[in-house]
């Protein structure tokens, strides 16, 4: 699943919630970035 991270106030949103309207629920905002549960790691030769 695809989490959404506010750009403004970096309040997490779910996709679901955006999928129905892409507007922040807290702020009002709508830049987002998006965010994974599981951190990648990039390995570094
Ligand atoms: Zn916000």
């Amino acid at each position: 699943m695809t989490n959404y991270k506010c750009f403004k106030c970096g309040k997490q949103i779910s996709n679901k919630t955006l999928e129905k309207r892409f507007v922040c629920p807290s702020c009002g905002g709508k830049v987002f970035y998006k965010t994974r549960k599981e951190i990648t790691k990039v390995k570094a030769v």
